[in-house]
């Protein structure tokens, strides 16, 4: 009997071949890589692999692409959108990145780091503070996810306002290529502008148009002195007017500047251990305000003083809760940094990541709120975020003693139309910083223009003509 091997199944010989036992994960010991961060997805691989090195990621990916086989990138895995689970076809390759953790250089003159993407994003930060530096980017999810997924779904976070969005943060990018080729875009100027900027190709397209082994971070001076607030403000406006105020007060020392709501404070204090209302009295709204520069003679104390002061001379402030120590700090960022895990177990949130112009924040808060209470008047309102740059996390819990799944699977359309139209209409976006993944690609066939997911197709036809890398994720199909 002679049985013939089909050229899917010699690539996958030859990729565990070329990987070696320590690469390879057993899909039944995969559970990790399968589920996405919110149990969304399960995917079914034909593989797992963890290559070492980039000519390791560049040999998989040429032998996936010329078998027909598809390869799903993957980082830390804390996406929330499903855009490193594979699907359930059985013909992917997943391929983790986690095996590349070097640390290539770190440059004091040049103030950059080149870091392989397997790095987690909190041991950059680290590696930039030894060096009396400062790497800004700064999630929640800092532990666990990596650089590499950072740069893929151009991470936003908490210092966004001061440093902007990953994509500001990077000078260039090592790319595996659909084909398995290597770019080498590894420079580490200031000022390139020798043709098309293609590392921008590269970030945040969620791995849809090739895989980031490596690349060279922009770093800044350390802070030394850094002053944070737990603000009770009167509501969302005179949070915003304040913003403004601390910009020019502190010549822009503003690095975040978070909103969150009483019920959003009532979560953490209710599911997180050792959270505690810094207040007396109970407010309806705070914003999480910290300042830092890297001048050693600055008074960023007085500079907050006379903010706060200003603040409530004005209205928009009500109390405030200086921090007096690193500890009270870690706690104060602690009440914010908890709200995603209070949601999870208050029974889960139904998501929206939208942003608007920040000068139309208040109005969209108010509109938004009132345009879902009447879609949906049991649906409690988790509204809170990164309102310094415009993006607030618009989330809905279903209502006590009710599953979210079954309570959004009747009301989730309402609310997601009063949500999304009423960001769109402002000229927000539908995927602010969480990225677009599987979740979301029907969002951006609704919501951008023709002329933008056209060039979009082009641009994955041109990259990934086979559509190896991360296929169904973030470009939407052509419409029949
Ligand atoms: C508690 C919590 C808080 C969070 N807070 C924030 C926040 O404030 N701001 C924010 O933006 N996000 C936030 N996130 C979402 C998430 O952490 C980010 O999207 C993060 O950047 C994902 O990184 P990762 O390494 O986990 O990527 P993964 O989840 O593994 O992958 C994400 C996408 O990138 C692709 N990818 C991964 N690595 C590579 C690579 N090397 N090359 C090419 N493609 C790749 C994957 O295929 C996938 O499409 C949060 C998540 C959690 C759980």
């Amino acid at each position: 009997v002679t049985t013939t091997i089909s050229p899917k199944q010699q690539a996958l010989a030859a990729i565990a071949e070329l990987i070696g036992d320590a690469g390879i994960v057993a899909l039944d010991d995969g559970e990790r890589y399968l589920v996405d961060h919110r149990s969304l997805y399960r995917g079914r691989p034909a593989l797992i692999v963890r290559p070492a090195s980039t000519a390791e990621v560049a040999d998989v990916v040429k032998l996936c692409n010329g078998a027909g086989l598809k390869v799903v990138p993957q980082g830390g895995n804390t996406g929330y959108c499903g855009g490193a689970t594979p699907d359930t076809g059985g013909d992917a390759v997943l391929l983790s990145l986690e095996r590349l953790r070097g640390v290539r250089e770190v440059d004091p003159v040049g103030y950059t780091m080149t870091v392989e993407a397997g790095v987690v994003l909190a041991e950059v930060q680290r590696h930039a503070e030894a060096a009396d530096m400062l790497f800004p980017l700064s999630l929640g999810s800092e532990g666990s996810c990596q650089i590499g997924g950072n740069l893929a779904t151009n991470a936003g976070g908490t210092a966004v306002l001061r440093f902007g969005n990953a994509r500001e943060l990077v000078l260039g990018l090592e790319v595996v290529l659909a084909d398995g080729t290597v770019w080498n875009g590894l420079r580490a100027l200031r000022k390139d502008n020798a043709g098309y900027d293609l590392k921008q190709l590269f970030l945040g397209a969620e791995g849809t148009l090739g895989i980031i082994t490596a690349a060279v971070l922009k770093l800044f001076p350390k802070p030394r002195a850094r002053e944070t607030a737990l603000v009770a403000v009167a509501d969302v406006d005179a949070a915003c007017r304040l913003l403004a105020l601390a910009r020019r007060e502190s010549a822009d020392a503003v690095t975040s500047f978070e909103y969150l709501p009483r019920f959003a404070l009532d979560l953490v204090c209710r599911h997180i251990e050792g959270a505690v209302d810094p207040f007396t009295e109970r407010h309806r709204h705070y914003a999480l305000i910290e300042l830092s520069t890297a001048a050693s003679a600055a008074r960023l104390d007085e500079q907050l003083r006379s903010l706060l002061e200003q603040g409530l001379e004005a209205g928009w402030v009500i109390d405030a809760a200086v921090a007096q120590s690193e500890a009270q700090r870690g706690r104060l960022w602690r009440l914010r940094e908890s709200v995603p895990e209070a949601q999870r177990a208050e029974g889960g949130s139904f998501k929206h990541d939208v942003s608007v112009p920040p000068a139309r924040l208040a109005e969209f808060l108010t509109r938004g709120l009132a345009a879902v209470a009447a879609a949906a008047p049991e649906a409690r309102a988790c509204v809170y975020g990164h309102i310094g740059d415009g993006n607030l996390h618009f989330n809905f819990l279903a209502p006590p003693g009710q599953a979210l799944k079954d309570f959004f699977a009747s009301h989730g359309e309402r609310v997601s139309d009063a949500v999304l139209g009423l960001a769109a209409g402002l000229g927000g976006s539908v995927c602010a910083e969480h990225g677009v993944g599987q979740l979301k690609r029907p969002l951006l066939t609704r919501y951008l223009d023709p002329v933008s997911l056209r060039l979009m197709r082009q641009m994955k036809a041109a990259l990934d003509p086979n559509d190896t890398l991360n296929p169904g994720k973030v470009v939407p199909p052509p419409v029949p």
